[in-house]
């Protein structure tokens, strides 16, 4: 097998695979899956992003974990072949390529595992690292009445993409992002090992791999932790024109118990200004209502911030018991009157709500075009200076897209993941999302992000980047800061080689090969 995998790669100087040889290899490696060529044209060589594109080796759809096994030990006993589980590819910057190597097409085993379990009265699922999480939604809701409890915005993503990140949406606040609700992994080691871990089995390997960035290991199975659905959700947005009063109250929203705040918490900033896209016409929750811009107080600046809040319920709960609800905590918080808006969602549709932003995206060509997004997490001591620069600034006529920011807890994070946090029990999650039609404007904006990022390094802000993305092992270095160390201690014990998640560029391939 080795020997027919060594010919193939060298006839073809690590270019994608000739289609006679494409059916050698998949013999040689004795996989019940499929291989296919590579090739810059396919779905390997891209992703969302839209800014890289390289040439794989092939592609493999494995059928389950030992294939994904055998593809990493096959890796293994060459001198320079890598691997890269491909999730979604909803990456930003190539984190999911592999250049002349390997892609394992994680969605090909996205039916594998799910079975619901309940241990010592809690519930459970466990699912394939390659499912997608909407799936895992419409299943758990539809069959158990249950549902994870932490979740990304939008969920056309794979458990073990965000689990390799971290996962964050506006449940996090209590519960913590994603990779705080999951007990148990099995994971294929760069050494192709297959391994269950959990916090108590190979613990080392768990949490290393949880926010690991593909680098320990490729997650073929997680135990998520799940909770009753609940049938409905009142969603709200509520308007400030003050950034001092949007946070307070953010802040004071995301230290509640629960029972004693919203289930949801999130918000954006959007351009004083009709702009369809960053202006006033991005607030309202439904083509009915409207957004009066009168009710803007003369002393608004340019940018405008909104407050996005949701609250579940019960379809046997009355809806004034909902109202008195949300009047209740409304009562406390500080936004426009004049300016707020709401709706009654069923649980699942409030879940899949970007769904219908990705189909109409879709149908205008904006879903296939360049994505130049950036994601910081900065520390509340931080965070008006970010605002009074970078949003009242540099992006006062917005970003071509949702620029997100909301509170997270650093207590609800396990510091034993490899997860990069800033300092500081309180800090928030910027996202600058944007859509941009394809030519110059796109180096532009890569610019503007590297701006922002110099911006904060110069003015000393305490501040990590989310989905990083760095091209030299010193700023990796910086990223991971004290965690570093720690970091490339689990690199050598489970990924020796630096088969693994190539895309990330944090590790070189070592050419050591196994006696
Ligand atoms: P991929 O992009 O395919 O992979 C990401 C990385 O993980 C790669 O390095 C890959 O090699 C590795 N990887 C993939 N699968 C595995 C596996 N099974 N085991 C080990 N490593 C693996 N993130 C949030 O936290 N919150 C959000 O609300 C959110 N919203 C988003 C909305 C959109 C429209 C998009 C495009 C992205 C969003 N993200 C969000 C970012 C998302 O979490 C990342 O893109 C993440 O990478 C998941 O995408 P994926 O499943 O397509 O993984």
């Amino acid at each position: 097998m080795i020997a027919c995998l060594g010919r193939i790669v060298q006839d073809t100087d690590a270019d994608s695979i000739p289609d006679d040889d494409v059916s050698t290899l998949s013999e040689s490696l004795d996989l019940q899956g499929t291989i296919e060529s590579g090739g810059i044209t396919g779905v390997a060589g891209k992703d969302f992003g839209g800014l890289y594109s390289v040439k794989p080796l092939a592609l493999i759809k494995p059928s389950g974990t030992e294939d994904i096994a055998r593809v990493v030990k096959a890796a293994s006993q060459t001198s320079h072949l890598t691997v890269a589980a491909r999730g979604n590819g909803h990456s930003i910057n190539g984190q999911a390529m592999a250049d002349g190597g390997f892609v394992i097409d994680m969605r090909s085993t996205e039916e594998n595992h799910f079975k619901p379990l309940t241990i010592d009265g809690s519930h459970y699922i466990d699912v394939s690292g390659g499912a997608l999480w909407e799936d895992v939604l419409r299943r758990c809701v539809s069959m158990f009445r249950l549902a994870p409890r932490s979740w990304t915005d939008y969920l056309s993503l794979t458990v073990g993409g965000t689990l390799s990140n971290a996962g964050v949406s506006g449940q996090a606040f209590r519960f913590g992002p994603q990779t705080s609700n999951v007990t148990e992994l099995e994971v294929v080691t760069g050494k192709g090992e297959i391994t269950v871990c959990s916090a108590t089995q190979n613990s080392e390997l768990f949490f290393g791999a949880l926010g690991g960035l593909g680098q320990l290991g490729i997650i073929t199975r997680a135990r998520v932790k799940l909770q009753p659905a609940p049938d409905m959700v009142r969603w709200l947005r509520v308007v400030y024109t003050e950034f001092e009063e949007f946070t307070r109250d953010a802040e004071f929203l995301v230290t509640q118990e629960e029972g004693e705040s919203f289930d949801y918490v999130e918000g954006f900033v959007f351009s004083n200004s009709d702009d369809p896209i960053n202006g006033w016409p991005s607030v309202p929750l439904d083509p009915d209502h409207e957004f009066n811009p009168a009710y803007i107080p003369q002393t608004a600046s340019s940018v405008l911030y909104c407050l996005e809040v949701a609250l579940h319920y019960r379809n046997s709960d009355r809806p004034s018991t909902v109202d008195t609800a949300v009047s209740r905590l409304l009562e406390r918080l500080g936004f426009i009157q004049r300016l707020k808006f709401q709706l009654n969602v069923s649980y699942v549709e409030f879940l899949l709500r970007v769904k219908q932003v990705e189909e109409h995206a879709k149908a205008n060509g904006n879903w296939d075009s360049p994505h130049p997004w950036l994601n910081i997490f900065i520390s509340k001591s931080s965070i008006v200076d970010f605002d009074r620069t970078v949003f009242r600034k540099m992006l006062k006529d917005g970003v071509g897209g949702p620029m997100l920011i909301y509170p997270l807890l650093r207590s609800k994070w396990n510091s034993r993941t490899s997860v990069v946090l800033p300092e500081g029990e309180i800090f928030y999650i910027v996202a600058l999302l944007r859509f941009v039609p394809k030519g110059p404007t796109v180096e532009k904006l890569v610019a503007q992000n590297h701006e922002i990022i110099k911006w904060c390094n110069k003015e000393g802000l305490d501040f990590k980047l989310y989905l990083p993305h760095y091209q030299s092992k010193e700023d990796w270095k910086r990223h991971f800061g004290n965690q570093w160390t720690r970091f490339v201690e689990r690199k050598t014990s489970f990924d020796p080689m630096a088969i693994l998640a190539p895309g990330q560029k944090i590790f070189k391939r070592t050419h050591t090969i196994k006696p």
